[in-house]
């Protein structure tokens, strides 16, 4: 039977030079695999138009569980990505993080917010690190690991000069309490040996600290409309790394590419 299905091809895998397997993010059905054959019975544009980040409407034969590309009407294919290899590189490990979180369940956010950093990384008008870290954010907190941004986790301050981030906790601490906890806290009981009971803080401005509490929250499409200064931004962005990669469990070839561009 055939089905039509929105969505950005997330992965590809060349089986020969007709044939390739695509991992489409798609908006009614999530992740799915299927297959190109691009032969003489099908138009050469379908290699061009499942090429990855290619976004567009496909229609699919399906059977069982396995999928055929059959057409494609193509609607954005990020072409100013390949302007640069950092750009390629960016977009990649966004494609890779969805490849490794998302499920055959839709999620409309996760896709609007691929789309989004796609854009927004391929038009140039962002710093590439702000574009990175609002999506790092964004995304944590879309597959449920949105952090308590309210304040202070031990005392409830909102306001000051400091604050660090309990990544694996997902709550903030002030400075005072950050000291006061490793006050309290013997080393043998820190659990030092177990990945799971590690503390690992990251230090935050308060320009920062805003920065983390309005990506998380704000309406999608203006999750770009702020800017930072550099220190402000070089903490964010750490941040948003650390943060994302620890709960997701693992780093990305495309990631460490992207740092060497
Ligand atoms: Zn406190």
């Amino acid at each position: 039977m055939l089905i039509k299905v929105h969505g950005v091809v997330v992965r590809t895998q060349d089986l020969s030079s007709d044939n390739r397997y695509v991992k489409i993010f798609t908006r009614e059905k999530g992740i799915l695999t299927a297959t190109v054959m691009s032969g003489r019975s099908l138009r050469a544009s379908h290699t061009a138009a499942t090429q990855l980040f290619c976004y567009g409407e496909f229609v699919l034969y399906s059977k069982g569980d396995r999928y055929w590309v059959r057409e494609i009407a193509l609607e954005e294919a990020f072409l100013k990505l390949r302007s640069s290899y950092e750009k390629v590189a960016l977009a990649t490990y966004f494609c890779d993080v969805v490849h490794e979180v998302a499920t055959t369940e839709p999620d409309e956010q996760m896709l609007r917010l691929l789309l989004n950093a796609l854009f927004a990384a391929a038009n140039g008008d962002y710093d590439l690190r702000l574009v990175k870290a609002t999506f790092e954010f964004r995304l944590a907190a879309v597959i449920g690991f949105m952090p308590d941004v309210r304040g202070c986790a031990d005392c409830g301050e909102s306001e000051g000069d400091t604050f660090y981030l309990d990544v694996m906790d997902g709550h903030f601490l002030c400075s005072k309490c950050r000291v006061m906890r490793t006050q309290l806290v013997a080393p043998e009981e820190e659990g030092a040996d177990d990945p799971r009971m590690r503390t690992i803080l990251t230090l935050l401005s308060p320009a920062a600290l805003s920065a983390v509490r309005y990506c998380i929250s704000c309406p999608l499409q203006r999750i770009l409309s702020f800017r930072l200064e550099e220190d402000d931004l070089v903490l964010f962005a750490r941040a948003a790394e650390t943060y994302l990669l620890n709960h997701i469990e693992r780093s990305f070839p495309s990631l460490e590419i992207y740092k060497k561009c």
